[in-house]
């Protein structure tokens, strides 16, 4: 076993809301399908005659993956009227699916350590509820044994830029220096992200074959000091992002609003034909934006283009917390993110921003408010993290194109600073 290093600064406990149960499809394994199977749920009261258990996910015929089903409000079928899980009540903890007892930590292999990090979908997480992370040591210890291999030590470094892999220890002082720009007491959150976005962009371009070891802390100290010096304090001074940069945007940020949860799934042809509408009508950006969710109005889009004001009171520690958790746990490149270098996994996060304040103003916008509370805050970043990292898309070809796209144009400063006034 590992060492585990923990986001020391978040706390977690869960307190039963069943929201990973309604919003997450969970698959399960050949092993976990026949154990369930013998348990015998059928003639339980709670579940209906012709009720399935599973459903076929993925694979072909004769290599079958399930998932377990959902009932028609979208809820796991296991989760009863008092929001508990069924297979936890009558048979432990243990029992559940593997992904139901990892949720909601992310464990990932960094060299001689595994680094843990969390998944904002959950409502507890994202409010920062629940006891200190380094309390839960012994549970973590218990995840770590369930998911991480026994070699997981010689897990390959990932890419660092397009070109180059340095070796882990080398690759780890980048992590700690991007840490360490969002743990600093100068600026808030929002001058940080700017500042790292300056020096993370010049390491895209640099070349390391002749910086390595300890030349690598003294370059980026100089690129760090650079980013002080060059980037303006105040935002207001960033143009608004091109009009090329603000349709990829809205296909971006459509893709973060929606929900794909097992309603969705059934919607069939239908729900694809509405999705492709929603696609076409972000694309063209007039009139009112689809309802990606139910939660969501049809508000016009220029409406969200407006002023918003300043962000509220905690949405500085909600920020900054949300990716000091994810830079620390190595949840935004590498394995964890579609293997994709640190370099541009650190542009796919800073993105995550903008697209985390339009959704937040969709949603105050829908309760017809023109400024934004930290619970919208809250719920958008429930709402975006739910992909980050877990959906496909968003390490197929078209998803990773809009993000270099937007950055060659640097939209991608503008947006934060346009979507943060
Ligand atoms: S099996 Fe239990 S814990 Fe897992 S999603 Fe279903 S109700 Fe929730």
């Amino acid at each position: 076993m590992l060492p585990l290093e923990l986001p020391t600064i978040q706390n977690w406990s869960c307190h039963n809301c069943g929201g990973c149960c309604k919003q997450h499809a969970i698959e399960i394994t050949q092993e976990e399908f026949e154990r369930i199977a013998k348990q015998g749920w059928r003639s339980e009261p709670g579940f209906e005659p012709g009720q399935p258990i599973f459903v076929w996910h993925a694979g072909p015929v004769w290599n079958r993956r399930y998932r377990l089903a959902n009932r028609e409000d979208g809820a796991c079928v296991f989760l009863d009227d008092k929001g508990l899980c069924r297979i936890h009540s009558r048979f432990g903890e243990a029992a559940k699916p593997l992904a139901c007892r990892v949720y909601p930590y992310a464990l990932h292999p960094a060299g001689k350590t595994v680094a843990v990090s969390l998944r904002f979908s959950c409502p507890s997480v994202v409010t920062n509820r629940g006891r200190p992370l380094v309390d839960s040591k012994k549970d973590l210890r218990a995840i770590e044994r369930l998911v991480v291999p026994d070699w997981a030590d010689k897990t390959p470094p990932p890419l660092l830029t397009a070109r180059e892999t340095l070796d882990w220890n080398e690759t780890l002082i980048f992590v700690d220096a991007l840490d360490a720009t969002f743990a600093s007491s100068r600026g808030l959150f929002l001058h940080k992200l700017m500042w790292a976005l300056f020096w993370v962009n010049l390491i895209n371009q640099s070349k390391f074959d002749k910086i390595r070891g300890d030349r690598i802390a003294e370059y980026l100290d100089i690129l760090i000091n650079a980013a002080f010096d060059e980037i303006p304090y105040d935002l207001h001074t960033y143009p608004p992002p091109s009009s090329i940069g603000r349709m990829h945007f809205r296909l971006l940020a459509g893709q973060y609003a929606r929900k794909d949860t097992s309603v969705e799934a059934r919607a069939g042809w239908k729900g694809r034909v509405k999705l492709l509408r929603a696609a076409w009508k972000l694309f063209r950006g007039t009139g009112t934006v689809p309802q990606l969710q139910s939660r969501f109005q049809e508000v016009p889009f220029a409406r969200l283009e407006e002023p918003f004001g300043e962000l509220p009171n905690g949405a500085d520690e909600l920020l900054t917390r949300y990716f000091r958790v994810k830079i620390q746990g190595l949840h935004f490149f590498g394995p964890a993110y579609y293997d994709i270098p640190f370099a541009e996994g650190f542009q796919s996060l800073a993105l995550i921003v903008p697209s985390i304040l339009w959704i937040a103003r969709w949603i105050a916008a829908s309760a017809g408010r023109q400024k934004l509370a930290l619970d919208d805050l809250q719920n958008a970043i429930a709402i975006a993290d739910h992909h980050h990292g877990y959906s496909p898309l968003w390490g197929q070809y078209g998803f990773r194109s809009r993000v270099r796209t937007l950055a060659k144009l640097g939209d991608i400063e503008r947006l934060i600073a346009w979507y943060s006034r």
